[in-house]
Formats: structure tokens, C-alpha cells, sequence
């Protein structure tokens, strides 16, 4: 079965960056499984993977703007170390909740610590960042309704909840 909208596909793959550092991967005793055509992966994979068929193996290389976006250095504040209410002490690589400007909650990392001084990055970790995947499709099955409702894959690789 080819990959296509309203598909369930489960994949295995590894992530990898430009130096070939694994980022993140699924393999075929835990996969990934993802409901086609909702915009539930980033875009650039999942334009990569319509039409391909089960058992397909592929290799995706995706620029910044077709995953996680370019880095935006307007993102990147630095604030004083007393904007911080945490007892514990701060280290480069922790990661916040903060609120901006319109009040939506989004992570920023710590990336550098100088006197009081804390630079924070509100960048995706993978902004920037040209992806490189090694995909295989394990299966392609037509959605159920409750998964079309939902607009996710149930079952293996996919969501768990109770309904
Ligand atoms: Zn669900």
C-alpha cells in the first residue's frame, strides 16, 4: 500500500546532522507511526515519504526551511540571572518555560552563563539545522474513523490514550 492522506504510516528511521551525530531514531520494535497528510511530521519528510510503498527505504535530506526552520537571532535575550525563581543553580543546556509578549508558553534553552548574566535561546533546538533521515516504511493501512477524528495513529508507534 502507498503512502498517502488519511494512511497510517509506521516507520523506522535515524535522524541524523550534517557531522552524522544521531539525533533521534525509531526502529522497527518501537517505530514511529504517524497519521498522513496532517501536517503531524515536519513537512519536508512528509512530502518526502507520499507515494512511496511499504517496505521502501529512503534516504531524506532536508534543508532548515523544509524542518525545523532557520535560527532566528532575535530570539536569542539576554536577561539577569534574578529573572530565574529557581533554587536550583542555572547550567547552559536547561531548559524553561516562558511566556512571552502574547502570553503562549514556549522552551528556551540556557546557552551561555557569565556573572549575572544568562543568555536564553528560544530556538528550536533543531532550527538551523539540515536534517538527514534514513527512513524505512515498515506499513501503510488505512486509517480507522477515530483515528481520522482524532487526527493521529493509534496502536503501535502512535498515541495511547484512554477515550
Ligand atoms: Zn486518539
Amino acid at each position: 500500500m502507498q503512502v498517502a492522506d488519511q494512511r497510517v504510516v509506521t516507520l523506522a528511521y535515524t535522524l541524523r546532522d550534517a557531522e552524522g551525530q544521531v539525533l533521534d531514531q525509531a526502529d522497527a520494535r518501537e517505530p514511529f507511526a504517524y497519521l498522513h497528510g496532517r501536517k503531524s511530521i515536519i513537512p519536508g519528510l512528509e512530502r518526502a515519504l507520499d507515494g512511496a510503498n511499504a517496505g521502501e527505504k529512503q534516504q531524506v535530506t532536508l534543508e532548515p526551511a523544509d524542518a525545523y526552520g532557520e535560527r532566528s537571532e532575535q530570539l536569542v535575550q539576554v536577561v539577569g540571572r534574578d529573572r530565574f525563581d529557581t533554587q536550583a543553580p542555572l547550567e547552559v543546556g536547561m531548559e524553561f518555560q516562558a511566556r512571552n509578549a502574547e502570553g503562549a508558553v514556549h522552551s528556551v534553552r540556557i546557552t551561555r552563563l557569565e556573572g549575572d548574566e544568562v543568555t536564553v535561546d528560544a530556538n528550536h533546538p533543531l532550527a538551523g539545522v539540515t536534517l538527514h533521515f534514513d527512513v524505512e516504511i515498515l506499513a501503510v493501512r488505512e486509517a480507522t474513523e477515530e483515528e481520522l477524528t482524532h487526527g493521529h495513529a493509534h496502536g503501535a508507534g502512535g498515541h495511547h490514550h484512554p477515550h
